[in-house]
């Protein structure tokens, strides 16, 4: 069994005044990023900052896209990069071997019909769609059966979520959201977070959870900000790794890029990312230099790890 956590802009940056790891206190990402971890390339060659279309593609594919592609791509992938998503994507590759990959974030929409006709997936969301052919939504996060994207729910619980473009795509698909399921969800402490996720990490092979929270306080710049996004981080997966019975499972956590180690520059960043490999994939998952290399070796290794 693998839990693998995708953080999105968390890169390993330099001991300095603009890097919240080195300004505040993380102990248990000290130790691990120190013990288990090794530094990913994420600019693959390719001129310009990293992002995270191209980056992503290249994680959960295998294939560097940014060099298909010529350059790199933010947001989300177009045409030619879904193309390659739903042939050649992690979950479609350990699905063809017989196991089961899960994606374990909830949606607000999670009414396939609806989710197709958007026109912005992201490569994680069209992964999981193409394989899954389902996504979590508010009811089973009502239920602690998904992991909300922001781990706590407090997003949800303080209104911030649905946001002003998450209010117009819900407008525009109409009823597919009950509003009183919103209310249903309670915030939650990182620790019991962590538990839903593990309990749903127990019925697959290969369980992804998507966190972004950290691209986004890298955008913003803000010291504090990412303190409290990195400790949430931190808690949720000190307390996965604790459930987890390493002798037989594994945890994974990386990125697409590096963004939240260098506060001083609103951009992404060129700094090679963590890929913390902890528990029975150590001894397998060795040799693992850019971001293109982690889904083959997931996928050779696969029946020593499931
Ligand atoms: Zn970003």
């Amino acid at each position: 069994m693998i839990i693998f956590l995708f953080v999105d802009g968390l890169g390993i940056g330099k001991r300095d005044e603009s890097n919240p790891f080195y300004v505040g206190s993380f102990p248990f990402f000290e130790k691990v990023f120190r013990q288990n971890t090794s530094y990913v390339d994420a600019v693959m060659s390719v001129e310009g900052l990293p992002q995270s279309a191209t980056g992503q593609t290249s994680l959960f594919t295998g294939y560097n896209a940014a060099r298909l592609l010529g350059h790199h791509k933010e947001g989300f992938p177009g045409s030619r990069l879904k193309d390659l998503i739903k042939k050649e994507s992690l979950f479609k590759k350990l699905a063809d071997q017989g196991y089961r990959p899960t994606f374990s974030n909830a949606y607000l929409i999670d009414d396939m019909e609806a989710l197709n006709r958007q026109r912005f997936l992201s490569v994680t969301s069209l992964m999981a769609m193409t394989v899954e052919k389902k996504v979590r939504g508010l009811r089973q996060l009502a239920k602690g059966e998904a992991v909300f994207h922001d781990i706590t729910n407090q997003s949800l619980a303080d209104g911030s979520v649905p946001g002003p473009r998450q209010e117009a795509l819900l407008a525009r698909f109409g009823n597919h959201v009950d509003r009183y399921l919103i209310n249903a969800v309670p915030e939650i402490s990182p620790e019991k977070s962590a538990r839903n996720l593990f309990e749903i990490a127990r019925d697959h092979h290969f369980t992804l959870f998507e966190f972004f929270l950290t691209d986004k306080a890298g955008h913003e710049g803000d010291m504090e900000g990412a303190f409290a996004v990195l400790k949430r981080l931190e808690i949720f997966t000190e307390t996965l790794l604790g459930l987890m019975n390493t002798g037989r499972q594994t945890l994974i956590l990386t990125s697409d890029h590096g963004n939240i180690e260098n506060l001083s520059v609103p951009t992404h960043t060129y700094n090679p990312v963590p890929l913390l490999i902890a528990g029975r994939g150590e001894r397998y998952l060795k040799g693992i230099t850019s971001l293109y290399e982690i889904t083959p070796s997931l996928v050779e290794n696969a029946h020593f790890l499931m």
